[in-house]
């Protein structure tokens, strides 16, 4: 992803087990998942924006949410392509494309790329990486 460096923020690990419950730790700094279906906003869909659950940083928001009945949150674009990056995952067999937060490098989950118009792009997202909070702009 292009846009400009943002401020970044670096923690230890103790640092972040302090800051973060045991699931989000897990997602974020460990790279976890969580179980399909299980997640708070999977299927929220009033106007919303969703932050980083480490940093705070507006990631995604209701207005390019969309039901992907994949059990997790999905969204076909972010909120501010600048906030987030990717990488590639070659994790459990498959090769996949990461996506983690730009500022705190916090995991936030995968983009595939079987997702709606306008931009074919599918971001499934852990809620456990995500706060809601009421729609900014
Ligand atoms: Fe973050």
């Amino acid at each position: 992803m292009s846009g400009k460096k943002r401020e970044q923020i670096q923690r230890s690990d103790s640092e972040w087990r302090e800051a973060l419950t045991p699931e989000q730790f897990h997602v974020l700094r460990e790279k976890g998942t969580e179980r399909a279906f299980t997640g708070a906003y999977v299927d929220r869909h009033d106007p919303t924006t969703y932050v980083c659950a480490g940093c705070g940083q507006e990631l995604f928001d209701s207005r390019q949410k969309y039901d992907s009945g994949s059990g997790w949150p999905s969204f076909y674009a972010a909120a501010d392509p600048a906030g987030i990056e990717t990488d590639t995952d070659s994790a459990h067999g498959m090769v996949r494309t990461e996506v983690h937060c730009a500022r705190c490098g916090g995991h936030l989950g995968h983009v595939f790329n079987d997702g709606p118009e306008p931009t074919g792009l599918r971001y499934c997202i852990n809620s456990a990486s995500l706060r809601a909070e009421p729609l900014k702009k």
